[in-house]
């Protein structure tokens, strides 16, 4: 990496933009003003070589972009907004001064699509792999932040979008030898879009009485919920929005819906009462379930009660 850590935080800052009521780079913190009315959201999320992403399968700016959608989604989960973004940046001397710079330019589009600025952080050489750790700072109003902890029983439960998507063209990455991979689905998988407004709308309109994003895998984060909120639940296999994918738009693996991470959808439960509008945003809500008393999660396939065990992404599980 040929700059020095000066001139890589001056050529950060240049890019950085500005945002309003935002004190950014260069001070010795940054200073964010936290809309009237509203509390703070804090998330933060690593993003480390050859375990959240491979150098050789992504472009530099899909890593950028990824490692702060992971954040973004995890505000979008509490219905709340973006406020700014805090980068730890560790990188191997070796790499090249164009991946640092590809990796910056792609987290700092999403930034500006969301209307963020990229307002401080820390930046050291490694001695190995890249190291990305980002923090996003964002508010929601007073107390209505939408928690894991409150699905009730009879609650409905629903996804937006489709699940299985990410996880399918990983695979299809890892097998591909001339790395050229599907090129529709490619998208998708690099720059997925995290549901900051369909959140935001959920909560105004009083409509999720628990919520989480998709990031390990529907079983996964829907056991989450139901550990939170004392609950069970039972979802219908045929109800799971399933991605497709190729020129034939063949549906992924059920196991993939079930279990693959990385699609950042929302997972919520609405009251059995409330309305809850086919789409929102452009973004398509499917009903897939509903929360019941008691623990653990039942499957309902080929008109059978399976036992749904958590199979998502997890760390330190052999
Ligand atoms: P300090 O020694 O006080 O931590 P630094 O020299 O590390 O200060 O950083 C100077 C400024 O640059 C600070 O505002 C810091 O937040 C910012 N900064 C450093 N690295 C990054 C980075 N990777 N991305 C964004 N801002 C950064
Ligand atoms: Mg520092």
């Amino acid at each position: 990496l040929p700059l020095s850590e000066k001139a890589l935080i001056r050529r950060t800052r240049q890019r950085a933009g500005r945002a309003p009521g935002v004190l950014g780079i260069g001070d010795d913190c940054a200073s964010v003003r936290i809309p009237p009315g509203h509390e703070a959201l804090v998330t933060t999320d690593f993003s480390l070589e050859d375990v959240h992403f491979r150098r050789r399968l992504q472009p530099a700016a899909s890593i950028g972009h990824r490692c702060l959608l992971r954040g973004l989604s995890d505000i979008a989960a509490m219905g709340g907004e973006p406020l700014a973004v805090f980068l730890s940046l560790a990188l191997p001397g070796t790499l090249p001064q164009s991946w640092g710079d590809e990796f910056l330019y792609g987290l700092l589009k999403l930034a500006g699509d969301f209307g963020i600025t990229l307002a401080g952080g820390d930046t050291a050489k490694s001695p190995g792999k890249i190291l990305a750790d980002i923090v996003v700072l964002g508010s929601v109003p007073r107390g209505k932040a939408i928690l894991r902890s409150s699905a009730r029983p009879g609650d409905r439960i629903f996804v937006t979008g489709t699940l299985g998507g990410a996880a399918t063209t990983l695979r299809m990455l890892l097998e591909d030898r001339k790395k050229k991979g599907p090129a529709a689905e490619l998208r998708s998988y690099f720059y997925p879009i995290p549901r900051i407004e369909v959140g935001h709308i959920l909560r105004k309109k009083g409509v999720a009485s628990s919520m989480i994003d998709i990031s390990d895998g529907l079983s996964t984060d829907l056991a989450h919920i139901c550990e939170e909120s004392g609950v069970g639940a039972e979802i219908n296999a045929d109800a799971i929005p399933r991605a497709r994918y190729g020129k034939l738009r063949k549906e992924v693996d059920l196991r993939l819906a079930l279990h693959g991470g990385e699609d950042y959808e929302l997972l919520f439960t609405s009251s059995a009462k409330t309305r809850v509008p086919a789409q929102i945003a452009n973004v398509p809500i499917t009903e897939i379930g509903r929360i019941v008393r008691g623990r653990g999660i039942g499957l309902t396939l080929n008109n059978k009660i399976t036992r749904l065990v958590p199979q998502g992404w997890e760390h330190f599980r052999n």
